[in-house]
This record gives C-alpha cells, sequence and structure tokens, in this order.
C-alpha cells in the first residue's frame, strides 16, 4: 500500500478491499484532531489499520469518523474500524443512525442488490450508541486548523452526506464516479435514486469554492472552476436522456446498459479498469434511473 500526500493536512491511500485496486480512496485529514473520511467495507479492517500506520497515527490518535453515506463499500467496516479506534467518534446523516446502530436491514437489502459482493464486502457490525452522532446539514466539525462543514446531499441516497473544508470536498458519491485516468466522470445512480435531489446536490456542491473534489471512487480531482462538476451535470443529464429513450421504445434495462457503453465518450473503457463491480453498477444506475422515470 502506498500513501498519497495530497497537501500538507491531506493524505489518501487506495483500500484494495479484497485486492480490488482503484475502486476505494481513503482519506485521513492530519490536524490538532485527525478525521478519517470513509472507512471502506468490512474486509478493509486490515488495510485500514495499515493506512492509518502509515499517515503516521495511531488508533488512539483518530478522533473523527466522517462517511459520506453507510451503504457497504462506504461505511460497512464502520463498526469493526470504531472497536478499533478508541476515542473517535462517528457522525453520519440523521436518517442513517438507525442503521448504524442495527444494520440488519441494511445487511438484507445489500445482499438483496449486491448478491456476492455483498459477501466479499462482508457484513457491518453495530455501532455502540455512544459512539455516532446524528449530523445536521451545516454542522460544523472543528479539527483545529480546518473546519469540515456537513453539507447533506441526498439523490445518490437520501442519506448522503459531503464533508466541506476550506478547498477540499469528499463528495462520496453525490457526483458519481470519476476515473482518473480518463477524467471523466459518471453518475452512479442505483435505486432508490432521486434525479431532482440528486442534481440539487451538484448544483449545492457547484456553488462552493472547491480546488479538489476527493472522490470516494476514486480519488482527488482538480474542480477547475467549475468545469469538473459542468461534466458530471451533462452527463447525469445525458444518461436519464437515454433511459428515458429506452423506457420509450420498450428496452429493458440491460440492453439500455448496452447502448450506454456504446454511445457514452469512455464508459467501455470503465467495464475493464473496474472489473468485477462495474458491469453491476452501471446496470444498477439504469435501474435506478428507470424508477426514477417510473415515479
Ligand atoms: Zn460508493
Amino acid at each position: 500500500m502506498e500513501l498519497h500526500h495530497h497537501s500538507e493536512q491531506l493524505v489518501w491511500f487506495d483500500l484494495q478491499p479484497d485486492g480490488v485496486a482503484d475502486f476505494i480512496s481513503i482519506y485521513i485529514w492530519l490536524d490538532e484532531k485527525n478525521a478519517i473520511i470513509e472507512t471502506g467495507p468490512a474486509c478493509g479492517l486490515e488495510n485500514i489499520m495499515q493506512g492509518i500506520a502509515m499517515a503516521g497515527l495511531t488508533p488512539e490518535e483518530i478522533d473523527w469518523v466522517l462517511p459520506t453515506h453507510i451503504h457497504l463499500d462506504h461505511f460497512g467496516g464502520g463498526g469493526h474500524l470504531l472497536r478499533e479506534l478508541p476515542n473517535a467518534q462517528a457522525l453520519v446523516h440523521p436518517k442513517a443512525l438507525k442503521h448504524v446502530l442495527n444494520p440488519q436491514r441494511l445487511w438484507e437489502g445489500s445482499r438483496a442488490f449486491l448478491g456476492p459482493i455483498a459477501e466479499m464486502y462482508g457484513e457491518p457490525l453495530q455501532v455502540a450508541p455512544n459512539r455516532v452522532t446524528a449530523v445536521e446539514d451545516g454542522t460544523i466539525v472543528d479539527l483545529g486548523g480546518t473546519q469540515l462543514c456537513a453539507l447533506h446531499t441526498p439523490g445518490h441516497a437520501p442519506h448522503h452526506v459531503a464533508w466541506v473544508g476550506d478547498h477540499d470536498v469528499f463528495v462520496g458519491d453525490a457526483l458519481g464516479l470519476w476515473y482518473p485516468g480518463l477524467d471523466l466522470g459518471f453518475p452512479v445512480t442505483p435505486p432508490r435514486y432521486n434525479h431532482a435531489l440528486a442534481l440539487e446536490s451538484l448544483d449545492r456542491l457547484a456553488s462552493l469554492d472547491t480546488e479538489w473534489l476527493h472522490y470516494t471512487h476514486f480519488g482527488p480531482r482538480a474542480a477547475r472552476e467549475g468545469a469538473a462538476i459542468t461534466q458530471v451535470r451533462s452527463e447525469f443529464e445525458a444518461w436519464l436522456a437515454l433511459i428515458a429513450e429506452g423506457v420509450a421504445t420498450g428496452e429493458d434495462a440491460a440492453a439500455t446498459t448496452k447502448r450506454l457503453l456504446t454511445e457514452r465518450p469512455g464508459l467501455t473503457q470503465t467495464e475493464v479498469s473496474m472489473g468485477l463491480h462495474q458491469a453491476g453498477t452501471h446496470l444498477g444506475s439504469v435501474r435506478g434511473m428507470r424508477e426514477w422515470l417510473d415515479a
């Protein structure tokens, strides 16, 4: 594993859950208080502890665990990690709190939707009530030199939060996926996807004075004075239009996914770079957008 030094205060690493590279970035903000952004799935526990050590921190020195949302690839390992970090407190969206305290339904839903990938990620552990708090929109987490602000950014999931610093934003899946090699972002919109809220969240993120968009999938992307989010927004619109056309002509979700892959620039290459996850992820996004159109 390699530690990337993004700035004096921000390091990140490729979690490589179950050996899958270039899929999940874990960020650590180093300050008077130290925060880890995202935990990855349960199967990444050993690697995340290694990443914390590479950042020069002991488990006792992590103060905050800040997931963007609680899907298995983002916080499935949260309960496991908190048992290893005696002084850390987690913050989650109010709608996520009950599922973190009792992850049974989340686990069952994930197994139904993700199938064998859920088994690979591993089952989440419940978080003790004194280790996690719900975070309202606009809440500030004071790390000393830097304050991170919780920005509710529903769309991908109703309980999604982006973490906003001075010029850095940890975007989770609010902007979809970004492939550094292609420098293109694409939607990730599994059911229950809300397109109206997703675009509102994109606009909220676009209104910030941001230099870096820190994707979970995958890595830091230069914001380029709004150009990056503009690219993402137009890709969301293009996908929805293409999927609406599929619904209108009676195409099924798999056929629409095939058409997406041929019609959207660069998208076929994501199948190669992201391996096992990717085919299912794009199909899931098509299903999410179809449900939104049906509703
Ligand atoms: Zn994700």
